[in-house]
């Protein structure tokens, strides 16, 4: 088949000239009509780029100008605005073909008739982002799914294909505003997970962007950042003092704008420069009665860990201190990219206990208000035209600030733009989110949830911050098909409208693909039957294999329903146990929840495999998969996907066989100290493999340090180089000794 798709480009001279001109277009100028040209020329291209590659058709871009009806399938992409053919079309029949008002902000219509016995459809929105849609909805009623990122997760499957069907007419409109990825751990530079981000409708972007800010934006992706790094960035205690102080001085520098300080510390390390800290210690959190100022700069800069002090934030000064930097940074700084500001403070850092602030609301509210100060100076810079973008804010119920505020949010709270993220991170994936029988753990959070989606004084929609893939799961094949395809509409129905997960990696998801899949589907169409899904990734993915993988995917799910415990940390009678922390020290109680027992299971409705069955079913698992894969004999694709798949699982594997052995360690160690040492050697097995290996985080790209080998990813190498020191100091290769030095 002959596709003929109609785009116009604008002022360029050639569609594929639009479509890659985005380092030319200010994106955050909402004025600049050049984007909606080039993203709908883009989506032109996409069409080409895959009707040619993946379903044998040929492809080619014409003008609005240069086009004539003629033979094969004619694609008019764009809407009456945009495309001109479009519009004649519309008017000749006095009738809308392209996006009409039932179409909604990144909806999209597809529309399908005949003209004189030949097909076309016009793929329309209202919005650049919708009309981009609008080609991948196209690209999915020709039988194609983008699965996973690359040519290898781009999958056809011919039941899928209504390529047949000329006449059809399907509106669709985004159930979550924001359908964000997150990601500490991969840059813009992998565009082949950033493509697939645009394929599965992600319209927020949260990774470590270098210098495709224009690229992405084009791909439909606004930008978020801010996070725990602000109290950093901005009015730092060490900074300096940017004004002419009436004590200290300061030549050159502009008038002082605040009243000197009572607490006026001067010069106190004698450098010559004069600090915020140094002339405004109360801006900064009174803590045990002392404006202490606590921070760790190099923690900051070398791990982005912002922990220490916060700011006073019932002081209205160094509120505006903070604002105004803050908006300078949003218009010409670092952030001035940034289509979404997270306004968090530090990451479990210690909040200001001065008079005031005791008196200013709970921990929650006292956040709120400073971002909604941040939103009302930032729409005054929109006003003055200082600032020419939309920019959302987020805030967060996480750790100290999970309770709703504690008093009413001002009139004019723009709820249409902050958002509060709620972060389940302390949940288990043994239950549901709101299944009352997971009393230690999952029910405290949910009560901790309700008071903000309604009846509270926080009246707004809700932004979801799962944890899918944790940090200290390092990508472990953890499949929450389950909890996913149960929790999300539970969010949904609760008013959440913006969600997210971290850690998304860049490639080799294997089994962990499913998570992706089905959380993206969801966010854009909650409705969506979860049994249709899981057939359609399953059909997709594996063709013939569907059901056999299936199976095995059902089996990892009931492995691995333990993960948190196994892998990170979730409540227990209120309060975070780290789990990993309890396996690295001597003589404690290892297992001391309901959820996961060493080798039994608890007599509770609550409990879950305990550590030994899970590593027992995931070697099942293990056998299974290698049955399927030597039966199979698969070729091209699919054997691509079986490999991802098994380097997944073997990773998985081995790092649940060190855990045990280090658990039986210390079993050994408490129990029975003689054979301690020899425990120890199965530990030293493994481990000796896990430091050099690293084939199993290839979808980890930036180098932060605890994520470069097996047993970094085990969040347990600290421990196992005590152990070292111990029973095997000869053992110690120069690589480990050197890590080894640093933290004994
Ligand atoms: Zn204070
Ligand atoms: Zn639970």
């Amino acid at each position: 088949m002959h596709f003929t798709v109609v785009v116009s480009p604008g002022a360029y001279r050639d569609i594929h000239v639009a479509a890659n001109a985005e380092k030319e277009i200010n994106w955050w100028d909402e004025n600049d009509m050049r984007a909606t040209v080039c993203t709908e020329c883009y989506a032109a291209t996409q069409l080409e780029r895959y009707i040619k590659s993946h379903l044998g058709g040929t492809v080619s871009l014409q003008t609005p100008e240069k086009f004539s009806w003629g033979e094969g399938y004619t694609v008019l992409l764009g809407n009456n605005v945009t495309n001109p053919v479009i519009r004649t079309l519309e008017e000749e029949a006095g009738e809308c073909f392209s996006a009409n008002d039932q179409v909604k902000e990144e909806g999209f219509r597809l529309c399908g008739f005949e003209v004189e016995g030949a097909p076309c459809v016009i793929l329309s929105g209202h919005d650049r982002v919708g009309t981009l849609y609008a080609a991948y909805g196209f690209l999915e009623r020709l039988g194609l799914r983008f699965i996973s990122p690359g040519e290898a997760g781009t999958c056809y499957h011919q039941a899928y294909d209504l390529s047949g069907e000329t006449e059809f007419d399907s509106i669709e409109n985004p159930d979550f505003t924001s359908r964000a990825v997150v990601s500490a751990y991969v840059l813009d530079t992998s565009v082949e997970l950033v493509e697939w981000m645009s394929h599965a409708r992600v319209n927020l972007g949260h990774i470590m962007i270098t210098d495709k800010h224009h690229w992405i934006k084009k791909l439909g992706i606004r930008l978020a950042g801010g996070g725990h790094s602000i109290y950093y960035r901005f009015m730092e205690t060490t900074h300096e003092y940017p004004y002419r102080h009436a004590i200290f001085g300061g030549e050159g520098k502009p008038e002082d704008p605040y009243p000197v300080s009572p607490l006026y510390l001067g010069d106190r390390d004698g450098d010559g420069i004069l600090t915020y800290g140094d002339a405004h210690p109360e801006w900064y959190a009174e803590v045990d009665g002392e404006r202490r100022m606590k921070r760790d700069l190099k923690a900051f800069v070398e791990n982005s860990n912002g922990a220490g002090d916060n700011i006073c934030t019932s002081n209205p000064y160094a509120r505006e201190e903070l604002c105004k930097l803050l908006i300078q940074d949003l218009i010409d700084g670092e952030w001035r990219h940034l289509d979404y500001l997270d306004v968090w403070a530090l990451d479990n850092g210690v909040w200001c206990g001065c008079e005031e602030c005791r008196k200013s609301g709970n921990l929650s509210y006292r956040l709120l208000m400073l971002t909604y100060q941040i939103d009302q100076e930032i729409k005054k810079a929109t006003l003055e035209g200082r600032i020419k973008r939309k920019i959302r804010l987020g805030t967060l119920a996480y750790h100290e600030t999970l309770p709703a505020p504690d008093r009413p949010l001002p009139d004019d709270f723009d709820y249409s733009n902050i958002f509060v993220t709620f972060f389940t991170i302390e949940r288990c994936y043994l239950h549901h989110i709101d299944d009352p029988t997971c009393t230690e753990c999952n029910r405290p959070l949910y009560d901790l949830y309700l008071p903000w989606t309604g009846g509270g004084h926080y009246k707004g929609q809700m932004f979801i911050g799962e944890y899918f893939n944790v940090s200290s799961f390092a990508a472990m094949p953890f499949v929450l098909s389950d909890k996913i395809l149960h929790d999300m509409p539970f969010y949904y129905n609760t008013g959440t409208r913006h969600f997210h997960y971290m850690h998304i990696t860049a490639r080799d998801w294997g089994m962990i693909g499913i998570n992706n899949y089905l959380y993206t589907r969801l966010m854009w169409n909650i409705r969506r039957d979860g049994e249709e899904l899981m057939k359609e990734y399953f059909d997709l993915r594996y063709g013939e294999l569907a059901e056999k993988m299936r199976d095995l995917y059902a089996h990892m799910e009931t492995a691995g329903a333990n993960c948190k415990i196994m892998k990170h940390y979730q409540f227990f009678d209120g309060k975070v146990t780290r789990t990993s922390g309890l396996f690295s020290k001597e003589g404690i109680e290892m297992f001391p929840t309901t959820h996961m027992k060493f080798d039994y299971r608890a007599n509770s409705p609550m409990a879950g495999p305990s550590l030994v069955e899970s590593v027992k079913l995931y070697k099942q698992c293990k056998e299974e998969f290698d049955a399927i894969c030597r039966e199979a004999n698969a070729q091209g694709d699919l054997a691509y996907r079986l490999n991802e798949d098994k380097i997944r699982l073997y990773y998985g594997v081995e790092m649940l066989d060190f855990i045990e052995a280090l658990v039986r360690f210390r079993f050994a160690q408490r129990y029975n100290p003689d054979l301690a040492p020899l425990a120890f050697e199965k530990v030293m097995a493994f481990g000796e493999v896990m430091q050099k290996e690293n084939w199993g985080l290839t979808g980890y790209e930036t180098n932060r340090t605890n994520l470069l080998t097996h047993l970094e990813a085990t969040w347990l190498q600290n421990c196992y180089i005590r152990l070292l020191k111990t029973y095997h100091p000869e053992n110690m290769d120069k690589n480990i000794r050197q890590a080894a030095d640093l933290i004994l």
